[in-house]
C-alpha cells in the first residue's frame, strides 16, 4: 500500500497494555472495568452464547452515576459543556449544574410514570438539554432512543413506534443554517398521536409560539418544582442503556441496542487510549448526538472522564466555512474530532481561512465515519495540525459501541500512514478474509471480520434477534461481519476500502470504492467524489465517477477528464479507469454526511430508490438523477 509514514506521538509508551490484552482478552477487559464505579462487583466477566455477548454479569452499575455523581467532590465547578449556539450565544454548564438538572428531570420522568426498561424518545437539537435528557433516562433505568433532530415526521414516528416510547422530549424548534426547524410541529404531525406516547415534554429553545396539546408539558414548568434529590437506580450491567438506529447508508436503519457495564468500559478505555485525555484538555467533537459518535464520544466517553468539551449547536459552515476554526480559537480547543466529509467540505475553501485563525492550542486530531482520503489526511495534518498533532483515524460502527481500530496516542507511539486506521485496539482480534471466510495474505483485499466479542458490542437489534443473526453472523460462521471491505498491509495496518456491497468488480478485479475515490480526490481541483458500478456486457461492470470540484476551478471539464484518467492510471492502473466522469454540485448523503452509493447505483441502473429517510438533501437525488439521464442521452447520441 502507500509507503508514506508520519512519525509523531505524544511521548506515551505503555506496551504492557497490548501484552496483557494479547495474553487473555477476558481478564484484560475485566481489569479495564475496574476503572468504573460499581455498586456491586460482577460474578462473570463474559457470558458468551454466540452470537450474544453479556459483559460483567451480576455487576450493578449506573451510567448517570459514573458520569456525574463521581465528579461532584473534585470537579463540581469544572465546565462539563461549553456550549456555542449557532447564533454565537454561549452557555457554560458545570458538572454540578448538569448533576442537578439530570436529577430534576429524572424525577419528572418518574412522576410521569416512566419505569425501568421503558423507552423515551429524545428529539432535541444540539443543546445541553439533550445530554441532560439522556442521563436522566439512564439514571432511572429508562432506555433512551435519540432521534436526530434533522429527521422529518415519518422517520420520527417510525422510530417512536418501533421503540414503543412512552414519552417524547422535544423542543419548540432548533436552529440550522440560520433557519428554525419546527420540531414541536413535526412531533404534532406524527409522533404525538402514536398510541404508546403518554406525554410530550417541550423545551423552549427559540421561544416561538407553539400550540400546546393535551399531552404536552413545558420543560421549565415541570422542572420548576421538581426535587433535586434522586438516587441513581441500581441496574444490572447487562440492562439496556439505549436504542439507536444506524445511519441507513446501506438501507433501512437498524435499531441497535446497547447495554451499560460493557459499553461504559469500552468507552472509558478507548477515550483514554485514543484521545490521551487530560484534566486540562478542551475537547471538541463535531458529531451530532443523534449519531453514535455523539452518544459515545460526546456524551458518555468525555463525561466518564470528567472532561470539558465544546458542544456546538449548528451547521459547521454557518455563517461561513470559518466557523469550526473560529470555535477552536475561541475556546482554545486542544482535541478536535470530526468527519472526512466535513474536512473535504472545509478543505474546498483553501488554506487561507484556517491559516487566519490561531489553532495553536490543538494537540490531537481525529476522524470517524468514512475512510479518509490520504490527500485530505495530509491537509488535516499540515494545515490544521501544523505537523505537530497526531491524527487518529477511528474505525467503528453504531453496532460496535466504540472504536475498534485506531491509533492510540494515549498509550503508544506508532508511525501513522495517511488513509489507514492502523491497528485494532487491545483485546480485539480483527482479520481480513476471503469469500469463504479464510484469512487472506497481507496486502490482499477482503472482508473485515472480528473474531472475538468486545465489551462495547451491541446486545442485539431491538426486538429482532433473527435479523441480528442474519445481518452480522450469517455470512461467516462464528465471525462478526461488519460489512466493510479492507486490506491488511505487511506491517499489520488495516486500510478500510469502503462497503463490501459497493466493491467494484471490473474484468475480474475487485476495487474498493475508497481506493478509487481517494485517487480522484488527490487531484488538486477535486473536492469530493463518489464512484459506482453499472452492468457492462463485456467487463461485468463499468465504473461511473461523480466528481464535485473545489471552489473557483477554471480548468475545462474535458481537460479534467483526461487528467483524472491519467491520475487513476498511474495510481491504481488502467483497469480502474471510470468509463464516465460526471461533474456535479452535490452528492446524495445521509444525515451523518456519508455518501449513499446505494442511491447512485440505483439511479445508474434505473431502479427504484428505496428508503431515503436518512438522506441529507432530497435535491441531490434529483440532481444526480437528471445528471444521469443527461449522461445516458449523451451515450445514446454517441452511439448513433
Ligand atoms: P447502515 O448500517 O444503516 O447502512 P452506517 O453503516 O453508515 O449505516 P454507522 O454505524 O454510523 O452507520 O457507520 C459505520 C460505518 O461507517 C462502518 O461500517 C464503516 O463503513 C464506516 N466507517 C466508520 N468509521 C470509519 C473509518 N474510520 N474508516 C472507514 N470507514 C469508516
Ligand atoms: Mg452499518
Amino acid at each position: 500500500m502507500h509507503s508514506e509514514e508520519f512519525d509523531i506521538g505524544l511521548g506515551n509508551n505503555d506496551s504492557s497494555i497490548r501484552t496483557s490484552a494479547k495474553n487473555d482478552y477476558v481478564s484484560f477487559w475485566n481489569n479495564c472495568a475496574k476503572s468504573l464505579s460499581w455498586f456491586e462487583p460482577w460474578t462473570e466477566t463474559l457470558q458468551w452464547n454466540p452470537p450474544f455477548a453479556r459483559w460483567f454479569v451480576g455487576g450493578k452499575i449506573n451510567a448517570s452515576y459514573n458520569t456525574l455523581d463521581i465528579h461532584q467532590d473534585s470537579k463540581s465547578e469544572k465546565p462539563a459543556i461549553l456550549w456555542e449556539g449557532e447564533d454565537g450565544t454561549d452557555r457554560k454548564i458545570t458538572y454540578k449544574e448538569m448533576f442537578v438538572e439530570v436529577k430534576k428531570l429524572a424525577n419528572v420522568l418518574k412522576s410521569l410514570g416512566v419505569k425501568k426498561g421503558d423507552r423515551v424518545t429524545i428529539y432535541l437539537p444540539m443543546i445541553p438539554e439533550l445530554p441532560i435528557s439522556m442521563l436522566a433516562c439512564a439514571r432511572i433505568g429508562a432506555i433512551h432512543t435519540v432521534v436526530f433532530s434533522g429527521f422529518s415526521s415519518k422517520s420520527l414516528s417510525d422510530r417512536v413506534e418501533d421503540s414503543q416510547s412512552k414519552i417524547i422530549i422535544t423542543a419548540d424548534g432548533g436552529y440550522r443554517k440560520g433557519k428554525i426547524i419546527n420540531l414541536k410541529e413535526i412531533v404534532d404531525d406524527s409522533a404525538s398521536s402514536v398510541q404508546f406516547v403518554k406525554n410530550v415534554i417541550v423545551y423552549q429553545r427559540t421561544g416561538q409560539k407553539i400550540q400546546l396539546n393535551e399531552k404536552d408539558l413545558l420543560w421549565h414548568e415541570v422542572m420548576q418544582n421538581s426535587s433535586e434529590e434522586c438516587d441513581a437506580e441500581i441496574l444490572d450491567s447487562t440492562d439496556s442503556l439505549y436504542i439507536l438506529y444506524t445511519s441507513g447508508t446501506t438501507g433501512k436503519p437498524k435499531g441497535v441496542l446497547h447495554g451499560i457495564g460493557g459499553y461504559l468500559t469500552h468507552l472509558y478505555s478507548t477515550y483514554k487510549w485514543a484521545f490521551d485525555i487530560k484534566d486540562t484538555d478542551v475537547y471538541f467533537c463535531t458529531a451530532d448526538i443523534g449519531w453514535v459518535t455523539g452518544h459515545s464520544y460526546v456524551v458518555y466517553g468525555p463525561l466518564l472522564h470528567g472532561a470539558t468539551q465544546v458542544m456546538y449547536e449548528g451547521a459547521p459552515d454557518h455563517p461561513d466555512s470559518s466557523r469550526m476554526w473560529d470555535i477552536i480559537q475561541k475556546y482554545g480547543v486542544t482535541i478536535f474530532y470530526t468527519t472526512p466529509t466535513a474536512l473535504r467540505m472545509l478543505m474546498k475553501f483553501g488554506d487561507d481561512i484556517p491559516n487566519s485563525f490561531n489553532l495553536s492550542t490543538l494537540r490531537l486530531l481525529g476522524t470517524v465515519g468514512e475512510p479518509i482520503n490520504p490527500e485530505v489526511w495530509k491537509w488535516y495534518f499540515n494545515v490544521i495540525g501544523k505537523k505537530k498533532c497526531p491524527i487518529i483515524d477511528t474505525w467503528w460502527q453504531t453496532e460496535t459501541g466504540g472504536m475498534l481500530i485506531s491509533p492510540l496516542p494515549g498509550i503508544e507511539t506508532i508511525p501513522l500512514k495517511p488513509g489507514s486506521a492502523t491497528l485494532p485496539i487491545p483485546g480485539l482480534d480483527i482479520e481480513v478474509v476471503d469469500e469463504t471466510g479464510n484469512e487472506v495474505e497481507s496486502e490482499t483485499k477482503g472482508s473485515l471480520i472480528i473474531k472475538t466479542p468486545w465489551p462495547g458490542m451491541l446486545l442485539g437489534l431491538w426486538k429482532d434477534a433473527e435479523k441480528y443473526k442474519d445481518v452480522y453472523w450469517s455470512k461467516f460462521e462464528s465471525l462478526y461481519y461488519p460489512g466493510d471491505y479492507a486490506i491488511k498491509d505487511s506491517d499489520g495496518y488495516l486500510w478500510l476500502l469502503g462497503r463490501s456491497d459497493d466493491v467494484l468488480k471490473v474484468a475480474g478485479h475487485r476495487i474498493g470504492t475508497a481506493e478509487l475515490e481517494s485517487s480522484i480526490v488527490s487531484h488538486n481541483d477535486v473536492a469530493e467524489s463518489a464512484v459506482c458500478g453499472i452492468p457492462d456486457e463485456v467487463k461485468g461492470e463499468s465504473i461511473i465517477a461523480f466528481v464535485m470540484l473545489k471552489e473557483n476551478v477554471s480548468t475545462s471539464e474535458e481537460q479534467l477528464r483526461s487528467e483524472l484518467r491519467e491520475t487513476i492510471r498511474t495510481q491504481i492502473g488502467p483497469i480502474a479507469t471510470p468509463s464516465q466522469f460526471y461533474f456535479v454540485n452535490k452528492l446524495p448523503k445521509t444525515r451523518s454526511g456519508k455518501i449513499m452509493r446505494r442511491l447512485l447505483k440505483a439511479i445508474a441502473k434505473n431502479e427504484t430508490i428505496g428508503d431515503v429517510s436518512t438522506l441529507e438533501d432530497g435535491a441531490a437525488v434529483n440532481e444526480i438523477q437528471s445528471a444521469f439521464q443527461e449522461l445516458q442521452k449523451n451515450i445514446e447520441n454517441q452511439k448513433k
